[in-house]
């Protein structure tokens, strides 16, 4: 494990938790914000002093988000998952989908309450965006959580050189061909340290280009108010402007 932050009120829908950072990624996204933790090149900290800050932590945080780099990378995160819920505590895990498996085996065990999943790209895009094409995992994790019966969503960062408005069509109309009736959270690329030095946006990626018109909700992070009320002149759509 790498680190963590001992309080937020933004990374676990509707409940206080702490989030602990693990280190190491299978993907390889250029515009990854942390690379120290998607390369595994994070500070050290021991599992058992982790436990005991939650032990001590107890009737104070509802919750734990286990976050990455890609948390369900190493096996041992099961035994994580089964200390952290022995103690009470209602878990949340932010993955990239890419270990089904693991997924399966949280799920089984009742082990997890939340699931972010990252949604990159389209299908034929999964290994150019992200270094890794093995998007039938993603497809299989996706399976998962739609039985699951658990709250789960979908999110996507978009970057108007990377992952534009037409790719971002397409991996919606992907999603309503596969009944999705989550909310998909679509995050504007900020610019800053990367995995790939990535630059800005040439241009500003536009909302308006977007058929928003779907069976399921659409929320935007990082978008401005303004680009969002624009929206909504057009679109009678539920929308939320967060981060
Ligand atoms: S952004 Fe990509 S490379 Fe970075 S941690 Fe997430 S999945 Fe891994």
């Amino acid at each position: 494990m790498s680190a963590v932050t001992r309080f937020s009120l933004q990374d676990f829908p509707g409940r206080s938790a702490c989030i602990l950072w693990l280190s190491g990624c299978q993907m390889r996204c250029s515009y990854c914000h942390n690379p120290e933790l998607a390369l595994g090149r994070g500070g050290r900290i021991s599992v058992d002093g982790v436990l005991s800050f939650l032990e001590r932590r107890k009737g104070q945080l509802d919750g734990v988000v286990l976050s990455g780099g890609e948390c369900l990378l190493s096996s041992s995160v099961l035994e994580l998952a089964r200390a952290v819920k022995a103690m009470g505590y209602l878990l949340k895990v932010d993955t990239n989908g890419g270990y089904p498996d693991r997924l399966d085996t949280l799920l089984k065990e009742g082990l997890v309450d939340y699931v972010a999943m990252d949604f990159k790209a389209r299908p034929g895009d999964y290994e150019r965006v992200t270094g890794w094409g093995d998007f039938a995992k993603w497809e299989a994790c996706y399976g998962l959580l739609q039985e699951s019966g658990i709250d789960w969503e979908l999110r996507t960062t978009v970057h108007s050189d990377i992952v534009d408005e037409q790719a971002v069509d397409e991996m919606m109309d992907f999603l309503e061909s596969r009944s999705f009736g989550k909310t998909l959270y679509l995050q504007l690329f900020r610019q800053g340290k990367t995995l790939g030095n990535v630059a800005d946006m040439r241009r500003r990626f536009e909302l308006a280009r977007l058929c928003l018109d779907r069976s399921y909700e659409v929320r935007f992070r990082n978008f401005t108010q303004a680009e969002v009320n624009a929206l909504a002149c057009g679109r009678p759509l539920e929308v939320n402007v967060t981060g």
